[in-house]
């Protein structure tokens, strides 16, 4: 059968063009009456042409919105395993939550009498990350993972700078994610990297090596991007403190251990905490996120402003670096952060609670597991098991079967699957990442494992080749050129 059609729609998956290639100006969703045509009615500031806005009626306009936002593959629409991305299931409760009135409705120049609530809440969010993580100070304010990242290594800069010790480097592993190396150059800071050993961890003593008085910190990823937890992140924080420097852990794979490790046990500084994953709010283009930052002893003089303190008439906000934030490095941004993030990570903490919370990690990390245990049938695990909250494989399984990882991913389009992530991390070939996170139950991997393994089968058994580099086939469109896209963007429609 063949897939092609008449109008170009796939069933009832209906071809967008843009909004402009649709409209017509004579056409308009609103009838507005004649005007007459007096010369000078608007004192010389009338229009002198036309400005190009695509005309169309109001039914065609909520349609050319709707279509669009469902092309947007979300965790509504199906299970999305990414990796790294912790793409868990967003409860409507803590929507229901966000969206209260004394919440949604507030301003942040109200003055502070008037929303304790709200700095309650924020307060009480912060004492939840403490806890969890035994260290000694929360900045609330940073908007993302990586400025979370840009506000410890400016913590830790300040602190450096404090004892008149300027130092240049930041060592980096090379199974980071992307932003850590990006955010220690926005720093001003020379990246280092350290390979892994053959494990998936970092290699102590190449990481040793390289620690001297020039280093200013370690960025480590905890449990890390490969899906495994630091073994030896015990001797990794005493050499890094040992050597006059501090420790930087990404934390955005939380969701492994949270509830079951005290990451101040493990001898780390800063860590930022990705609300929008661990604590479950709507991100990848579902909304925006937050990346809140424990901080230990040492680095807790140093943390941004504002911050919340029990004042004598009651809550109140510290905005400036005077008195008890004198030495604060300043802000990370406008007022105080992602005010409606945090209310839907706190009523996600406090509908799961402290048992809760460990019950997901554990599950979080079975779910990792059996989808490591199961594909590693066909496919190739990049590291043996047990692994922490996601499984990784690599291409060793499509060798001298013409398929590519990006061939494989494809044609899970195909089956109905978003694909895992591709080609991160780096330390291996062709990797194939997936963090099925606590929300899916067996039936989904279930199904989810069987098709990978038959593509697997289909991909090993030979002259398969072409049919996968012919997918997808059931999507409004195939292959991008990806590199063309980023490189020569076309931002501006241009009327024929
Ligand atoms: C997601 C992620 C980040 C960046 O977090 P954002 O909130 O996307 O800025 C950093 N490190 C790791 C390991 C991540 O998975």
């Amino acid at each position: 059968m063949s897939l092609e059609s008449h109008t170009g729609n796939r069933g009832l998956v209906i071809e967008e063009p843009l909004i402009f290639e649709q409209g017509e100006p004579q056409r308009s969703a609103v009838d507005l009456p004649d005007v007459p045509d007096v010369p000078g009615r608007l004192g010389g500031l009338e229009r002198q042409g036309t400005i190009g806005l695509p005309g169309l009626a109001e039914p065609e306009c909520v349609r050319h919105y709707t279509r669009l936002s469902q092309k947007n593959f979300g965790i509504d629409s199906g299970f999305y395993p990414l990796g790294s991305c912790t793409m868990k299931h967003n409860p409507r409760l803590s929507e229901k939550a966000a969206r209260l009135n004394g919440f949604a409705n507030i301003h942040p120049l109200q003055p502070e009498t008037t929303v304790q609530g709200a700095l309650e809440a924020v307060s009480l969010l912060g004492q939840w990350l403490m806890d969890l993580t035994g260290m000694s100070a929360v900045a609330m304010s940073p908007a993302a993972g990586a400025h979370g990242e840009l506000c410890g290594l400016m913590a830790i800069r300040a602190a450096l700078e404090d004892k008149g010790d300027a130092r240049q480097i930041v060592l980096v592993p090379e199974s980071a994610h992307g932003t850590n190396p990006a955010t220690a150059a926005l720093c001003g800071y020379q990246v280092v990297s350290i390979p892994a050993n053959e494990k998936g961890r970092v290699d102590v003593a190449a990481l040793k090596a390289k620690l001297d008085g020039k280093v200013a910190a370690l960025m480590l990823t905890n449990p890390n991007t490969c899906g495994l937890f630091e073994s030896e992140i015990l001797e990794i924080a005493s050499a890094v403190k040992a050597a006059g420097a501090y420790f930087y852990c990404d934390g955005a794979n939380f969701n492994a251990i949270v509830g079951r490790v005290k990451v101040a046990d493990l001898g780390i500084d800063c860590m930022h905490i990705n609300l929008h994953k661990t604590f479950s709010t709507p991100h990848g283009g579902g909304g925006p996120g937050a990346g809140p930052v424990v901080l230990s002893k040492r680095l807790k003089a140093y943390a941004p402003v504002p911050f919340v303190r029990q004042g004598e008439g009651g809550l109140e906000l510290v905005e400036h670096g005077l008195g008890e934030a004198a030495k604060s490095f300043g802000r990370m941004k406008g007022f105080h952060g992602q005010f409606g993030v945090m209310i839907r990570a706190l009523a996600y903490i406090l509908s799961m609670g402290g048992n809760g919370l460990y019950q997901a990690s554990s599950d979080a990390v079975l779910n990792a597991n059996y989808l490591l245990a199961r594909l590693s049938a066909e496919l190739t695990p990049s590291f043996p098991g047990p692994c922490m909250h996601e499984a990784l494989f690599d291409d060793r399984f499509l060798k001298d079967t013409g398929v590519t990882t990006l061939d494989f991913a494809k044609a899970m389009i195909d089956e109905g699957f978003h694909p895992m992530t591709m080609y991160f991390p780096l330390v291996v070939h062709g990797a194939l990442l997936m963090e099925p996170t606590e929300s899916e139950s067996k039936q989904t991997l279930d199904i989810y494992v069987e098709t990978l393994l038959s593509l697997a089968r289909k991909a090993k058994a030979g002259g398969a080749a072409e049919d996968f580099k012919a997918a997808p086939r059931m999507t409004p469109r195939r292959r991008l050129d990806e590199t063309r896209a980023a490189r020569a963007p076309v931002l501006r429609w241009k009327q024929a």
